[in-house]
C-alpha cells in the first residue's frame, strides 16, 4: 500500500514541475509550445482561407475551447489523471506478476526502423481510436460523456479538444493493453502524439483546403462537419474517423451527402445544454442520475411510494 501511496503522491509533484520545467524552457521537444504552435498555425488558417467566411474569427465558445484545449492537454493531468493512470499501470503490473507475467509484450517490433515503428503506432491508434470513438455513440452511458464534444455549434479548431474528461479515461485504458502487447522500442511517443493532434485540429478547423484523394485517407473539415450535424440519417452518427478518414470508407460509416459548410450543429435541444465548463464537466453524471429515475417500471415507483 505504502508503495501506491508513493506512486500517488510523487505523480502530482513530478507532474508539477514538468509542466512548469516546460512552459519556462521552450525547445522541440517541448508539448506545451507545440500545442500553443499549433494551434496558432490553424488559427491563422482559418483568418486566411475561412471556409465559413461570415463565421467571427474569435468565434462563439473561442475561448471556452482554448481553456478546454489546456484543461485536457495539460490540467487534467495534473489533478488527477497521472497519479490515477501511474497507479493504474502499477496495479496491472503486479496483477499480470501473480501469474508469473512480467510483460505484455506479444508482437516485437523493436528491431524495426524508427520510421516503420512510429507509422505502426499511428495506424494502430488510430484504429483502436475509431473504435473506442464508435463505442461513444453506441453506448447510452458513454455518449452522455461524449455529448460534450458534440455540444459544439460553431466549428472552429479548438472544437478538437473540447471533450470531457471521462473520455480521456476510457480511451486510454482500452488503448492500454493492445498498445502495450506490441513491443515498441520508441520510448517516446511524442512525434505520433503531435501529428494526431495536428490533424484533429485540422479536422474541426474553419478552413477549406482541397486534398484531392488525400481525402479518402486523412480526415478532414469537410467530411468531420458531418460527425457534428444535428440531423443525421444514422441514430448512432457517421465518419467516426479521428485521423484517418480510411476507416469510414473500409468500414461503411463515411457520409457525406452534400457540401456540409453550413449545416446545423449538436444534437436535439443543444440549445439547452450547460454552456460553461464545469456544468459541462458535471452534467453527465447528472444526467445519468435523472435517466435513472425516469426509466424506474412502474411496479418500482410504486414501492418506492409505499415505502415513503
Ligand atoms: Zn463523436
Ligand atoms: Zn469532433
Amino acid at each position: 500500500m505504502e508503495k501506491y501511496r508513493n506512486i500517488f503522491s510523487t505523480s502530482f509533484t513530478d507532474y508539477g514541475n514538468y509542466l512548469w520545467h516546460e512552459m519556462l524552457n521552450p525547445s522541440w521537444g517541448n508539448y506545451f509550445y507545440w500545442l500553443l504552435g499549433i494551434s496558432l498555425f490553424f488559427w491563422l488558417l482559418e483568418v486566411i482561407v475561412p471556409w465559413r467566411e461570415q463565421q467571427a474569427r474569435i468565434r462563439q465558445d473561442f475561448w471556452l475551447d482554448g481553456f478546454y484545449m489546456f484543461f485536457n492537454f495539460f490540467l487534467f493531468s495534473l489533478v488527477g489523471f497521472n497519479a490515477i493512470s501511474n497507479i493504474g499501470v502499477q496495479a496491472f503490473n503486479d496483477f499480470l506478476g501473480l501469474f508469473g507475467i512480467s510483460n505484455l509484450v506479444a508482437f516485437e517490433v523493436h528491431s524495426w526502423p524508427v520510421w516503420a515503428q512510429l507509422l505502426t503506432l499511428f495506424i494502430v491508434r488510430d484504429f483502436i481510436q475509431w473504435n473506442v470513438h464508435r463505442l461513444l455513440h453506441h453506448s447510452d452511458y458513454l455518449w452522455r460523456f461524449h455529448k460534450v464534444h458534440h455540444s459544439v455549434q460553431q466549428m472552429g479548431f479548438a472544437a478538437h479538444l473540447r471533450f470531457h474528461w471521462g473520455e480521456t479515461i476510457v480511451y486510454r485504458t482500452i488503448e492500454y493493453i493492445p498498445l502495450a502487447m506490441i513491443g515498441f522500442g520508441i520510448q517516446d511517443f511524442f512525434l505520433v502524439h503531435i501529428f494526431a493532434t495536428s490533424i484533429g485540429h485540422f479536422n474541426h478547423s474553419n478552413i477549406y483546403i482541397p486534398l484531392g484523394p488525400l481525402r479518402y485517407l486523412f480526415n478532414n473539415p469537410q467530411m468531420h462537419i458531418w460527425h457534428h450535424a444535428k440531423h443525421l440519417p444514422h441514430q448512432h452518427g457517421a465518419n467516426y474517423g479521428i485521423s484517418l478518414s480510411v476507416w469510414d470508407y473500409l468500414f461503411g460509416t463515411a457520409y457525406m451527402p452534400e457540401d456540409g459548410r453550413d449545416i446545423e450543429l449538436g444534437f436535439e435541444d443543444v440549445e439547452q445544454y450547460p454552456k460553461r465548463f464545469m456544468e459541462q464537466q458535471l452534467y453527465p453524471f447528472k444526467e445519468s442520475i435523472l435517466t435513472e429515475i425516469t426509466t424506474e417500471t412502474p411496479a418500482e415507483k410504486a414501492k418506492e411510494l409505499e415505502n415513503a
